[in-house]
């Protein structure tokens, strides 16, 4: 067949399957209030947990670390594209983190999926004597970056740290790497994470966690999920975004000094791609003092009640709201087209939920995923519960 035609039928397959993406192009800026293809609608489908993304101090920090330190970096960080504006980050970032951590020191990345690419491969390539063990429910940047290793990789089943045991005391390598998200971006649960550190102690093996819906939005200071569960460890690597909670774009990771440098050393990922824009480091100073801060602890504490909200809100019968306790609040429907369907009638009534198909989730377990941020009033959280229970009971 001919090459284009391949790929049309390809992309007809989507469509007969009902899997076929779309984007939808805003024209306002992140919120929860936006306008999207010229229309005015309520949305529930960012990570911008805690409504920063557009908060008028951030604004105002970007524009100065523009002026401070123009746009480009105009090179790799070890060529010349390291500013200083990336140094004081990481400074900030490692000092943030460092009550959980020993001789913390943090690494700023283009993105939180590079990030990950770097831990993974960072910690293992060219050694024939490590070995990774991930999560089943891990983000795809994860599993990416397990393939990008070509070390071992072992599956290990949801939050199945008997599975997990097994796994570690079998494997000879004297490099092992337990790798997890901490919140799961489909679900919207907790890892397990202090029996995994545990267990990753007594084995001998690293903890990698993936905290990309955990950092802001966690623990009382929002230093994320370490914070929540209150961890300390020498062989914890963290991996926190900073285009979620932060508002902004980016990722670091923090870990042990020694970790962050065989990364500047040996990760491709970090060293192979130009050093993100100065102003965006510069603008995350002030992300990490709204985050840390008064405004900070009333935003976390906002998000919590709508979630109670939720959790009292929405009484389903075939569907499912999943027990999650994070910002993160899916309600399983099943079927793809039926998941499409309802997505579309709250559209219809200008409420903009994604629909979240396999493979991003299992078969037949399609489902809305409502995404909750600081920035959404009470008002808001019950007019998209009202719509709920209502159409449940429409299209029984
Ligand atoms: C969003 C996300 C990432 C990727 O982060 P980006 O900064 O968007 O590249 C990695 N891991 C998890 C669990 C995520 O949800």
């Amino acid at each position: 067949m001919e090459l284009i035609a391949r790929l049309d039928q390809q992309l007809q397959s989507l469509d007969e399957r009902s899997l076929r993406r779309t984007r939808r192009v805003a024209d306002t800026p992140c919120s929860p209030r936006v306008q999207v293809d010229g229309r005015p609608m309520l949305a529930f489908c960012s990570n911008d947990y805690l409504g920063l993304a557009a908060h008028p101090r951030l604004i105002e920090a970007l524009r100065e670390g523009a002026t401070k330190y123009g746009v480009g970096s105009g090179a790799s960080h070890l060529i010349s594209g390291h500013s200083r504006a990336h140094a004081v980050l990481e400074e900030r970032l490692a000092e943030f983190m460092s009550p959980h951590l020993e001789s913390a020191r943090a690494l700023y990345f283009c993105t939180g999926y590079m990030a990950n690419l770097a831990v993974l491969t960072g910690l293992t390539v060219g050694d024939r004597n490590a070995e990774i063990f991930s999560e089943s429910m891990n983000h795809a940047s994860l599993i990416d970056g397990a393939r990008l290793s070509r070390v071992s990789v072992k599956v290990y089943p949801h939050a199945d740290l008997e599975a997990l045991a097994v796994l570690l005391r079998a494997s000879s390598a004297a490099t092992k790497l337990v790798v997890t998200d901490s919140v799961f971006s489909m679900d919207g649960d907790i890892a397990p994470l202090p029996a995994l550190l545990a267990l990753c102690e007594r084995c001998g093996a690293w903890l990698v966690v993936d905290d990309a819906h955990g950092f802001g939005t966690l623990g009382a200071h929002g230093r994320g999920a370490l914070e929540h569960f209150g961890l300390q460890s020498k062989y914890l690597v963290y991996v926190g975004t900073l285009s979620k909670a932060a508002g902004v774009g980016g990722a670091f990771v923090a870990a042990h000094a020694s970790v962050i440098e065989t990364l500047i050393q040996k990760a491709r990922p970090y060293i192979y791609t130009t050093a993100s824009a100065p102003a965006l480091a510069h603008a995350l100073l002030t992300s990490l003092d709204l985050i840390g801060g008064a405004e900070g602890i009333a935003r976390r504490a906002h998000l919590q009640a709508l979630l109670r909200q939720m959790e009292d809100g929405l009484h389903l019968r075939r569907w499912q709201r999943l027990p999650s306790m994070t910002a993160i609040q899916p309600v399983v429907i099943g079927a793809n087209d039926e998941a499409l369907r309802v997505a579309a009638a709250l559209l219809e009534q200008g409420l903009w939920v994604p629909a979240i198909r396999p493979p991003t989730v299992p078969q037949n377990t399609a489902r809305l995923r409502v995404t909750l941020s600081a920035s959404h009033s009470t008002q808001e959280v019950a007019q998209l519960i009202v719509a709920l229970n209502a159409l449940e009971k429409e299209m029984t």
